[in-house]
């Protein structure tokens, strides 16, 4: 497997993506855009830039998704230190060495990024209701942002699929209803 390109180091967080985000980019770009050539009966050229700026909302809400993991987690004491992008989604970085937390600070950690695409959901919906007498692409690319915050980042995360953060609420939650507390220890 490559090594994934570090790219930038907003907020402090590591953000670095795997090839496979970039060819994720240029697929959900192309169906994206066909998409609204066919359905939408779009000019090629509005098709191909429409397409484009929804993969990037797409990849945005995935960025602010996991800025609610990483503010979630600075509430616990043991922050994030980036965010990985493989394929069409970005995965969660935490310190090596921060050792065995509890249950609680785990459930904490992975509320965070679907709480935050559930506001991202609510303003897009709000925001595509005002556009609505309009219409237009402004009123498709603010629909497809409140689908894809919805259905990926807020449904979608909480779906337990064996790497979504449904999945690790639901292995955490099984901690906390057994009684099963893992001490904090301070590994180093
Ligand atoms: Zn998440």
């Amino acid at each position: 497997m490559k090594r994934p390109l570090k790219l930038v180091e907003p907020l402090g967080l590591e953000v670095k993506a795997r090839p496979s985000a970039l060819l994720s980019l240029f697929a959900i770009w192309t169906v994206l855009s066909f998409l609204a050539a066919k359905l939408l009966k779009w000019k090629p050229e509005m098709a191909i830039l429409s397409g484009f700026s929804a993969s990037l909302i797409h990849f945005a809400s995935e960025f602010w998704h996991q800025l609610g993991h990483a503010q979630a987690a600075e509430q616990t004491g043991y922050p994030m230190s980036g965010m990985e992008y493989r394929g069409p989604i970005a995965i969660s970085q935490y310190p090596d060495n921060e050792g065995m937390l509890s249950a609680d600070v785990h459930i904490q950690r992975a509320l965070g990024g679907p709480i935050f695409s559930l506001l991202l959901t609510i303003v897009s919906g709000a925001i595509a209701l005002l556009l609505r007498p309009k219409g237009g692409p402004a009123l498709i690319l603010v629909l497809f942002t409140f689908v894809d915050n919805l259905l990926v980042f807020t449904v979608g995360a909480l779906l337990p699929l064996g790497f979504t953060d449904g999945s690790t609420l639901l292995h955490w939650w099984g901690h906390l209803q057994g009684g099963k507390r893992v001490a904090i220890q301070q590994d180093r």
